[in-house]
């Protein structure tokens, strides 16, 4: 009995050792990240941009401290940070939407962080109140239209697509996903739970199929016919049309975008964002990072690896995003999509939005 347990431990060992080299560059990393404190940055991020990698280089040029990256979804990264809990290695976190990062800061795996850089760099309301996590990326959820079928004129705010003239026509992707629980948990904060729920439901009542995909495959269900009228994040549409694939920018050339609530609350935006663990064994590298990446020399670049705004206002946007013009952004500081995320999804449920 002992010698096969013995065995099996050796062959699982061999197994892990297998896996652990077959992730080719993660097997490096991995070697650094267990000396902790180790005089890097330890960064788990849901980001996957070659441009990403590029900036980190320079910050390692310029300062000397290394960045070591885990790369890899942004839930299951969550998941992992908040089962290692004291032991974990990452300094840094870093994924997309304040929704997200609210939960980490809730659950207490994140750290307040003062820096005048950050402050400087980043406008109030895109950072944490207590100033557990910081925007580096900003972008809008907005009204994308079949240019073809929809006359632009006829668009107004994103209340305006519960009207029956929308019936059959509008699509949107499941309420289990955290853009649309962001954008509902602003409606709470700016028009009350009540108008929220209606809005919610007015939606249900108008989409053009269960709600299916990502912000992408509405916008291509949109170029497809099944829908007039998708809601996606700006940088999908973006992505379309910088795409090599000239399928896919043709169907980028197809829709319009509209920013939604220009005359009363605003268009909804987020922010991809990055925060100082709560574990972080290397707080001064941390935030030497976190400033880099808020500064202006990282700033578009960052912002172009996934075609958003950049945070930092003395840093110009991309030409595709400029080419969509200035809009006015709700005024409410990202923190509260956290606080009223989990009414939103109550909301969401009593809706019955899938
Ligand atoms: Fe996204």
């Amino acid at each position: 009995m002992k010698i096969s347990m013995k065995a099996l431990f050796v062959s699982l060992m061999t197994i892990t050792i297998i896996f652990i080299s077959g992730c080719g560059q993660s097997n490096e990393t991995k070697t650094e990240f267990a000396t902790g404190k180790n005089g890097a940055v330890n960064l788990y991020t849901s980001r996957h941009y070659d441009t990403d990698t590029a900036i980190y280089k320079k910050f390692e040029d310029q300062t000397g401290i290394k960045v070591n990256v885990v790369q890899g979804n942004g839930s299951e990264l969550m998941e992992r940070l908040e089962r290692e809990g004291e032991a974990t290695e990452a300094d840094v976190f870093l994924t997309s939407d304040a929704g997200n990062l609210a939960y980490l800061k809730e659950k207490g795996l994140t750290q307040s962080v003062t820096s005048e850089v950050l402050a400087t760099n980043i406008p109030e309301k895109l950072r944490d109140i207590d100033s557990e996590w910081f925007g580096l990326t900003k972008r809008a959820r907005v009204i994308v239209y079949a240019k073809d079928r929809v006359n632009p004129a006829d668009l107004s705010t994103y209340e305006a697509l519960t009207d029956a003239k929308w019936e059959g026509k509008v699509l949107i992707r499941s309420s289990e996903n955290i853009y649309n629980q962001s954008l509902l948990a602003s409606f709470i904060e700016l028009n009350g739970e009540e108008k929220a729920k209606e809005w919610a439901a007015g939606v249900v009542a108008n989409m053009a199929r269960e709600p299916k995909g990502g912000d992408i495959d509405q916008v291509k269900a949109v170029v497809a016919g099944e829908g007039d009228i998708a809601i996606s994040n700006t940088y999908y549409v973006a992505r379309l049309l910088n795409s090599t694939n000239p399928e896919d920018a043709k169907i980028g050339e197809q829709v319009g975008i509209f920013f939604p609530n220009q005359e009363t609350t605003g268009t909804h935006i987020n922010i991809s964002g990055a925060a100082v663990t709560k574990h972080a064994k290397n707080m001064d590298q941390a935030i030497k990072f976190l400033e880099f990446l808020s500064g202006e020399e990282a700033q578009a670049a960052f912002a172009e690896g996934n075609n958003e705004y950049p945070v930092n206002e003395a840093v110009e946007a991309s030409e595709t995003i400029k080419s969509w013009g200035e809009f006015k952004e709700q005024d409410i500081n990202l923190t509260i999509l956290g606080e009223n995320n989990a009414r939103a999804i109550q909301i969401f449920n009593e809706v019955g939005w899938k």
